[in-house]
């Protein structure tokens, strides 16, 4: 990493207003520094707040373009969420966690970096490495783990990926930003100890380890200050302490005080053009609230910034000694390979239990294969919110499995219950363009009097905008949103019909008035994106009749997110009815698939679950379709944890998140054993609700939400009260099986000093495969009486081999994992003593153990 131009220590010195041009060097390139100092103080301070939802201000004296940020993390989605501009949807962050594999992460980040190239963006809003402390958490599919060690290893792979493509990095939400209820005030209360141990562990790796070049400033307090304005956490732990020297960024609108925030050192507040800085920050700045030199360091880093991503150019013949690497970066097409895509999933399904090597399933032996659940039918590819992208097409479940078999085996397809929320999209192919004919609808923009404004051809029924729709449409403007379209049922009966948007919705089928009302505006704007208010009507449709739609929006006055509309079609349908005909159906075929899990707006941004439990009646499902058919597969579609009471009665249960676009092909390979299962739980999966050692995170009334629980969050907590969860963290068995041979460890080792393990593993199974090698620390005395973890994860490596192989991998224990950050010293101490290295397959299953001497 570079270090800081200011050494490494921030500003306080007035330097006085500067002149009203930029000052050129004629022989030395001038550094980020000399650029900030010598723009004026409007254009220094123009240049700190977004020009838009998503771009920064360009400054072209200086050769400085505009740069672009798109989110992430699962994905990089452009500045337009648009079907056409579609973007490659990798499996959800929980997912690569559970891969344990921090080569294979790179690699994906590193395409999605070359994938933000092609779609010219400079600055991905990702990763996410926020801690599962609850797996309640709305977000928790957007994080890796449970665990730091675990998030720390694969967050900085995920950071060097993206950044090997030129494009930066943003470690977002720092800190303590682990779930979603009153995410934009809560004030989380916890010690020193605690955030520098658990919270600030990734974004320390990050930052010293992957030299990120942003971190995001998360919407909440940390013990009473908000993090946009906490001087503390950000100038003098993470630019001082940690040198970095970076772009503090703020989450979108969480910048909500001018001078607060610009001592504090925030650097970036983002979106634009309005906000607490421009003119209000150049007062404070006449006022003598704030220096220049504080002004100069946010801009420079900044200009260090556009440089690394190739947004600073020298003016041509500007400076003498001209340097590579400040061009702009080329653009070039490049969308994530769908093959790395599936690898990537198929490494993260987790393999739960396997009943007598009940997979992987032999389509020589099966006859008929029932493929039953909600989610074999819609699967739930990603979580909602910000992250979502619009993927150019995804394999789902029912097809994919139904191409894998098909030919061999006999298969058929049923809901077995509907979990939906808000009314499913219409299924593709269903709607008509009445303009253009072809598959789709029409988009107009009106004026209140119906004049139109603007017209184009849409494949998708689910828009939203943030910019780019005409001016006088959206954000308190009176345009109207209308949609035409001709729907051709595929069934005769009832369906339903929907629409969905904040402010005012009507519905005509043929041209019959059937909804006409209004829905409310939420508190977070994101959620006019998420689940806005949603009207319906019943209506009866033939099957073949094309039938004229036309949907009209009046976005309310008051909404302030981003624009957003949809438009949904079900046939009416009956759960009881769903399920027996899919029990029917698992009772007549050889096998059943039962593919269950989230609804669409289950796991989100914005929200956080109220349950651990299955959303409608699936337990059920999966209850009667075991009860009929002994050879069940059961994969679960979900980020995060859910209680699979039926668990002991499948015959296997693959746990298989939310695996992005690959999600049927990775299933197929699993599933027929073309690939492995190669993932490992980076989240405990509870017995019962209570376990869970964080369950509700819900602020109490002052808005104070209290990590009580300390540094025993996760498997730590289930360790230390003795419970025995579903599954445990570090679980999955893949498709062989492995002895633990040996691990060699010095008995000795000074302070200060990495731990180097040998570990000895053999393939005992008839086939090659992956293993997650994982050594936990065990800490001198009595640690649990302390309230410190009984064993935490300290190292992990991925071994693979051939059947009967004996390999070797090499674990290295950093020294940090002996230490414990003393608040009444405010450092890290190391105490010394004898640890316990304990090596293993998970956390509750370590066969092989070593003592280790540390000197004080
Ligand atoms: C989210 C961020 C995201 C930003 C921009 C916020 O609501 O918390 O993660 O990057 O919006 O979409």
């Amino acid at each position: 990493m570079t270090t800081p131009d200011h050494g490494g220590t921030l500003p306080g010195r007035d330097t006085g207003r500067a002149g009203a041009t930029p000052t050129l060097l004629a022989a030395r390139r001038p550094t980020e520094r000399d650029l900030a100092a010598g723009l004026p103080v409007p254009e220094k301070v123009r240049l700190l707040s977004g020009a838009d939802s998503w771009r920064t201000h360009e400054c072209l004296p200086i050769g400085l373009r505009s740069m672009v940020t798109s989110d992430g993390p699962n994905g990089v989605r452009g500045t337009v969420k648009d079907e056409r501009h579609p973007s490659a949807c990798l499996p959800c962050p929980s997912a690569l966690g559970a891969t344990w594999d921090a080569d294979l992460v790179y690699r994906v980040a590193a395409a999605l970096g070359a994938e933000a190239r092609s779609k010219a963006v400079d600055v991905l809003l990702a990763p996410t490495v926020n801690l599962m402390r609850t797996p309640l958490g709305g977000r928790g599919f957007e994080f890796f783990a449970e665990d730091p060690a675990l998030t720390a290893g694969l967050a900085a792979a995920y950071v060097r990926g993206v950044q090997s493509a030129g494009v930066a990095a943003t470690v977002k939400h720092f800190v303590a930003n682990d779930t979603e209820t009153e995410r934009w005030t809560y004030d989380v209360r916890l010690s020193e100890s605690v955030l520098r141990e658990l919270y600030l562990v990734p974004f320390e790796a990050c930052v010293k380890q992957a030299g990120a070049w942003l971190v995001m400033a998360a919407y909440n307090n940390v013990n009473g200050t908000p993090m946009t304005e906490n001087i503390r956490l950000l100038r003098d732990v993470l630019k001082n302490e940690w040198g970095f020297d970076g772009v503090v960024t703020s989450d979108w609108h969480a910048a909500r005080s001018t001078q607060a925030t610009a001592l504090a050192t925030l650097d970036l507040s983002m979106p634009g053009p309005h906000g607490p800085w421009g003119d209000l920050l150049v007062r404070a700045f006449d006022e003598g609230l704030v220096t220049e030199d504080l002004l100069d360091d946010k801009v420079a880093r900044l200009l260090r910034l556009a440089r690394r991503v190739g947004a600073l150019t020298d003016p041509p013949g500007a400076y003498s000694q001209d340097q590579p690497g400040t061009a702009g970066h080329e653009i070039s097409p490049a969308l994530v390979d769908h093959g790395l895509l599936r690898e990537a999933a198929a490494a993260s399904f987790v393999l739960l239990r396997n009943r007598d090597g009940a997979l992987p399933l032999d389509p020589a032996r099966l006859r008929s294969v029932a493929i039953i659940g909600p989610n074999a039918v819609h699967p739930v590819i990603q979580g909602g919110g910000s992250a979502g992208v619009v993927p150019a097409s995804v394999a789902g479940p029912a097809e994919a499995l139904t191409a894998a078999l098909g030919g061999q085996v006999a298969v058929s397809t049923f809901a077995g219950c509907q979990t939906w929320h808000m009314v499913p999209e219409p299924p593709s192919g269903s709607l008509t363009d009445p303009v253009t004919g072809t598959p789709g609808l029409r988009l107009e923009f009106t004026d209140p009097d119906g004049t139109v404004i603007a017209a184009e051809h849409r494949e998708s029924a689910n828009l939203a905008w943030w910019d780019g729709v005409p001016e006088g449409i959206g954000w308190g403007r009176p345009g109207r949103v209308v949609l035409t379209t001709t729907f051709t049922p595929a069934t005769s009966g009832g369906h339903l019909l929907s629409v969905s948007g904040v402010g005012g919705l009507a519905l005509e089928v043929d041209g019959v008035p059937v909804i006409d009302g209004a829905t409310t505006v939420p508190d977070d704007p994101v959620e006019a994106m998420t689940r806005p208010g949603e009207l319906r009507a019943a209506v009866w449709l033939e099957a073949g009749a094309p039938t004229p739609l036309r949907m009209a929006f009046a976005p309310a006055a008051d909404g302030a997110g981003p624009l957003a509309v949809r438009l949904g079609i079900a046939p009416v349908a009956s759960d009881d009815d769903l399920l027996a005909a899919a029990q029917a159906a698992a009772a007549a075929a050889d096998a059943a698939i039962v593919v269950v899990g989230s609804a669409e707006l289950t796991e989100s941004e914005g929200f956080d679950r109220h349950s651990l439990a299955l959303p409608g009646r699936q337990d059920e499902l999966v209850t009667r379709v075991t009860e009929v058919n002994p050879a069940t597969i059961v994969v679960v579609n979900s980020g995060m944890p859910v209680l699979m009471p039926w668990a002991d009665r499948a015959a296997a249960v693959v746990y298989a998140w939310l695996p992005g676009q690959e999600f049927g092909t990775a299933l197929a390979d699993v599933l027929l054993g073309h690939a492995e299962p190669g993932g490992r739980l980076p989240v405990t999966i509870p017995a019962k609700e209570g376990d869970s050692p964080v369950l509700h995170a819900r602020p109490g009334e002052s808005g104070v939400l209290r990590y009580d629980e300390g540094l025993l969050i996760g498997y730590r907590g289930y360790d230390a009260a003795g419970l025995e969860p579903a599954y445990p963290f570090g679980h999955g068995l893949g498709y062989t099986s492995w002895a633990y041979e040996s691990v060699q460890c010095p008995g000795w080792l000074a302070d200060g000093s990495d731990l180097e393990l040998t570990v000895r593993v053999r393939n005992t199974g008839a086939r090659a495969g992956k293993e997650v090698v994982q050594a936990y620390l065990a800490e001198p005395g009595d640690p649990a009486r302390r309230g410190r973890p009984v064993r935490a994860l300290a190292a992990f490596t991925v071994a693979r081999a051939e059947p009967g192989e004996s390999v070797q991998v090499q674990l290295t224990v950093p020294a940090r994992a002996f230490s414990r950050y003393d608040e009444s010293l405010a450092r890290w101490i190391t105490p010394g003593g004898q640890f316990t290295v304990h090596v293993g397959r998970s956390s509750r299953e370590l066969p092989l153990s070593a003592d280790v001497l540390l000197s004080a």
